[in-house]
């Protein structure tokens, strides 16, 4: 029995007028993000998107696991595809589902015509198939208010589809509909969720680290290719800049009070990332900074980090609590790989008594110390290229 995945879009289907440039971009999404996994023929019909395996080759299992990781899709079946005859329909019904049915209690029948020359109407349709299912499986009731298992028919151009209960997308919308921004990335829990946070908000992402040999270990850097890797599940692939920020950081300690240092490192950080990211047509810096989290997250030392921005800063964990972006590290997997115990650069020069309340004059006043310009532009320009993709 031919397989294919009946893909419903999230929210794009509200776009209206931009609705068909959503829709091909989630396919320029998920062909890509399908590749490895097998040949798919995409069709887009009535804000549904049908995959279908180009061949023999095609590894289902691993299709869906991929689908599930892309953004705007509401939700998406694994459904059986066969001819539009009811006789058909009912033999294909009884044994794709079998496995399914087998295991359960209650079941209900919806269908879907939009095929309008079927000869059953859609009521005909769930009649015909939720008595033949009932004949066939005696243990089963028929429950339409909470049934363990929806059975869905669907008649649409080509084929008649069954499928069991929807499973829940990534939600979203397509990554690249928003346009791009950098994440600062550091092997930490935070930022990776906001990476992948605001992934799913349509962002196309690249990534900047800032890594300080021989204070912070290659095995450092490695841990965030592999946290990178494991958003771009998400996200598709992510080009990442690894800027050399040693020189930087020795500067600050041996020029600026220590108290104002992670200040001052946080602004650097920006500057930096700003020029990267206007190299690489992005609009945006996206952190894992969250209020009060520590002293560098205070309101006062994010007015002075904010003091060197242009473009807009992205934090979307800023209201969030430790607990919340652990639940959401843990569902996206990136968790395991944060904890993982390698120096960041800021954990290396951290001050035993750092400024709560920075003023933005002293912070002015004591980067004067230090040769801003030529720093950050040698930096931006020493970024090392590293491209990410997990498949
Ligand atoms: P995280 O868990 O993301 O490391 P954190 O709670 O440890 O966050 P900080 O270390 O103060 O907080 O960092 C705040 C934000 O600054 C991070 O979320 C990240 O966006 C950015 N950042 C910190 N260190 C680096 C680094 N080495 N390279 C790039 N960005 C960094
Ligand atoms: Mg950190």
């Amino acid at each position: 029995m031919k397989e294919i995945i009946l893909i419903k879009n999230g929210e794009l289907a509200l776009k209206g007028l931009n609705r068909r440039t959503f829709e091909d971009m989630l396919v320029k999404n998920m062909r890509r993000r399908l590749e490895s996994a097998g040949k798919f023929k995409f069709t887009i019909a009535q804000s549904t998107i049908i995959a279908e395996p180009g061949n023999e080759n095609v590894d289902m299992d691993e299709a869906i696991e991929r689908v599930g990781k892309v953004f705007g899709i509401a939700g998406f079946s694994r459904a059986a595809a066969v001819e539009k005859d009811m006789e058909t329909i009912l033999r294909s019904a009884e044994e794709y589902l079998a496995p399914q049915l087998l295991g359960i209690r209650s079941f209900k029948v919806e269908a879907k015509r939009s095929d309008k020359k079927f000869p059953l109407t859609s009521p005909e349709i769930c009649r015909e198939t939720g008595g033949y299912l009932l004949r066939k499986f005696p243990h089963l009731i028929v429950d339409v208010h909470n049934p363990d298992l929806v059975v869905t028919v669907e008649i649409r151009d080509t084929h008649a589809y069954i499928h069991g209960n929807q499973i829940k997308g990534a939600g979203g919308m397509p990554t690249g509909s928003a346009g791009r921004a950098a994440v600062l990335i550091s092997g930490g829990i935070d930022s990776p969720v906001a990476a992948y946070m605001m992934a799913k908000r349509g962002l196309e992402l690249i990534a900047v680290h800032f890594a300080s040999p021989p204070y912070t270990s290659e095995r450092a850097e490695q841990k965030v290719h592999s946290l990178l890797r494991q958003v771009s599940k998400y996200s598709g692939r992510i080009t990442l800049w690894v800027v050399p920020f040693t020189e930087i950081q020795e500067l600050i300690k041996d020029n600026c009070p220590e108290d104002i240092f992670t200040v001052i490192m946080r602004r650097m950080m920006m500057r930096v990332s700003q020029i990267i990211a206007t190299r690489d047509k992005a609009g945006a810096l996206i952190t894992g900074e969250s209020v009060g989290q520590v002293a560098s997250q205070t309101m006062p030392a994010i007015a002075c980090t904010d003091a060197v921005c242009e473009m807009p800063v992205f934090r979307p964990l800023i209201g969030m609590d430790k607990d919340e972006v652990v639940a959401i590290s843990r569902k996206i997997e990136t968790f395991d790989i944060s904890i993982l115990p390698y120096e960041d650069c800021c954990t290396v020069f951290t001050p035993k008594h750092p400024k709560t309340k920075p003023t933005l004059d002293y912070v002015e006043e004591c980067e004067k110390a230090l040769d801003v310009d030529r720093l950050v532009e040698e930096a931006a320009k020493n970024a090392r290229f590293v491209p990410i993709s997990a498949y």
